[in-house]
């Protein structure tokens, strides 16, 4: 029968891969708790309508990128990202009335029908932090802080951190149309994307990746335009700001006036972190303020802002780590004393296994060196004298201890 296979864009997450996905996990839950982030967790499908009112019908993920399907008549969403679903959490949970900041954190698959690459897949799995209630800079540069220092924690660097504000939805406007005119000339030119985002989403054109618009992008009347500070007074004090404490904190970035970002509901704010030790998909991390979001999807009027990092693009910039070995194996022919002495091991806490066939002792001993650190054997002579005899399986070192010790040596 033909073997049926994993499927394009998914992977299987194995044992041998876990360690490390292990150590992105518990580093994730250690930083963010110390910066008083709690974890949340959504589910894994949400209404439709929620990504295409919390990601924006305009953005590539909402229009080309969704698993979605229906169930009762109801328009289901596998999550792309999971702002949308913690927004949505935020809201139903009236959480608006805890004391502000609150500061969730997540972790978990997510879904786009995209074209795989490396570094680029159907299903993977991003960690992120959302910090709800504060308008001031302060909290970019924390979001901002919490990101640079879970990547350090995970032994990352060669990381480059970019930063730019897109302004607010008034002083956006001016820049839209700005932007709209001098480009009218080349809208033959632009890819059918590009002749699409100029009518729906025109800040989302220098996101293009394709050379002839990047070529387009790069022509001084046009760079003029994007280079330009179109931000309003409070808009510009709110990016000083951001830079001066970055500054104070010693965080290295640069400004980059064409990072726009992917969602529509950005505001002032947006920032990507990437590594130079990727290939072309270099970005780990992407975030931004979204302020007017929360009040979008039908809550109170909350500022907010946060980040996702993608988990097998970190995953592949972590050192592989060594599975951890078993600690004792129990070498013994009689299956009740293995048993008993197996388990009361792991009552104790020690990881233990013991061979459930019932092979010859040398088997059972070979077996034993394969997997764990300890073989502990259980032969006729140790049962009836009641001890153990331990044997290190890494230096062959052997002593017998009394069985009521046992549990005590590891
Ligand atoms: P890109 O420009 O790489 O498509 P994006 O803007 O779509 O990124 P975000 O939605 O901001 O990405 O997601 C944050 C992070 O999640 C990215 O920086 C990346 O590390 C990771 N990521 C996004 N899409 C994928 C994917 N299809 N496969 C693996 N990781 C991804
Ligand atoms: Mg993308």
């Amino acid at each position: 029968m033909a073997m049926i296979k994993v499927q394009k864009g998914t992977k299987d997450i194995l044992p041998t891969d876990m360690p490390v996905w292990h150590f992105m996990e518990e580093k994730a839950s250690e930083i963010f708790t110390k910066y008083g982030a709690k974890e949340i967790r959504t589910p894994i499908f949400e209404a439709t309508e929620l990504f295409a009112r919390g990601v924006g019908d305009t953005t590539d993920i909402v229009n080309k990128e969704m698993y979605t399907f229906e169930k009762s008549e109801r328009s289901l969403t596998l999550r792309p990202e999971n702002t949308a679903g913690v927004v949505r959490a935020f809201i139903e949970n009236g959480m608006h009335r805890l004391p502000a900041p609150v500061k969730l954190w997540y972790k978990g698959p997510m879904f786009r029908y995209e074209r795989p690459q490396a570094g680029r897949q159907r299903q993977f799995h991003q960690v992120g932090v959302e910090v709800f209630g504060i308008k001031q800079p302060t909290a970019d540069a924390e979001v901002i802080l919490m990101a640079v220092n879970y990547l350090k924690a995970l032994g990352l660097n060669d990381l480059s951190v970019e930063i730019n504000s897109l302004g607010c939805p008034d002083c956006r406007e001016v820049f839209k149309t700005n932007l709209k005119s001098v480009l009218k000339p080349y809208l033959q030119d632009l890819c059918p994307d590009c002749q699409a985002r100029y009518e729906k989403n025109p800040l989302r054109l220098l996101d293009c990746k394709v050379p002839e618009c990047k070529e387009i992008y790069s022509k001084p009347e046009i760079k003029a335009v994007i280079q330009s500070d179109f931000i309003c007074k409070d808009c510009a004090e709110h990016f000083n700001e951001l830079k001066a404490y970055l500054d104070n904190l010693g965080i290295k970035y640069s400004i980059n006036k064409l990072l726009v970002r992917g969602l529509d509901y950005y505001n002032r704010t947006v920032f990507e972190i990437t590594s130079n030790n990727l290939g072309s998909q270099n970005a780990v991390c992407g975030g931004g303020r979204y302020d007017s979001l929360v009040k979008n999807l039908g809550g109170e009027d909350v500022p907010a802002i946060g980040f996702a990092m993608g988990m097998e693009r970190l995953a592949s910039l972590i050192e592989q780590k060594e599975e951890n070995k078993t600690t004792t194996f129990i070498v013994c022919n009689n299956m009740t004393e293995a048993v008993k002495l197996t388990e009361e091991l792991r009552g104790n806490g020690v990881t233990a296994e013991f061979d459930l066939t019932n092979k010859k002792f040398v088997k059972q001993l070979e077996k034993a060196s394969k997997v764990a650190k300890y073989a502990l054997i259980l032969g006729e002579d140790e049962i009836a004298q009641n001890c153990v005899t331990v044997k290190n399986l890494e230096t062959s070192e052997q002593k017998t201890v009394k069985r009521s010790q046992i549990t005590t040596i590891f």
